[in-house]
């Protein structure tokens, strides 16, 4: 890694697709990359099967959406807090894959929800 002086040569792909990658143009091969990470969107299982409450949270509910899942749940500040967990706050959560394979979410905090959503007072 890092070291651009050879080609790799391990791929674990049929010769036929590496040779037909290599013939690419530049614009070509980005069009590919972004093809397999919608692919592997795709095939993983979807976000919210890995989203899950971490202590003192209250995950209120999760949505599959095209482009992000939705997510809404309410979280604690801080010890010694008698009013937690607070929110409900709705996040969009997207799943990034990495060039190397490995995925991580992403959470966008998009503010306070304000009527919808199981906040039992
Ligand atoms: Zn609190």
């Amino acid at each position: 890694m890092g070291d651009e002086s050879g080609v790799r040569d391990d791929w674990s792909l049929p010769d036929d697709l590496v040779t037909e990658l290599e013939e690419l143009e530049l614009h070509e091969l980005r069009e590919v990359v972004h093809y397999a990470q919608d692919r592997i969107r795709e095939l993983q299982a979807p976000v919210s099967d890995k989203i899950e409450a971490a202590p003192g949270e209250e995950l209120h509910s999760t949505e599959e959406r095209p482009e992000y899942t939705e997510v809404i749940k309410s979280e604690p500040c801080g010890e010694g807090c008698p009013d937690c967990p607070h929110g409900p706050y709705l996040y969009h959560v997207y799943e990034e894959v990495k060039p190397d394979g490995n995925a991580s979410l992403h959470w966008v905090f998009l503010g306070r929800v304000f009527g919808r959503d199981g906040r039992h007072e």
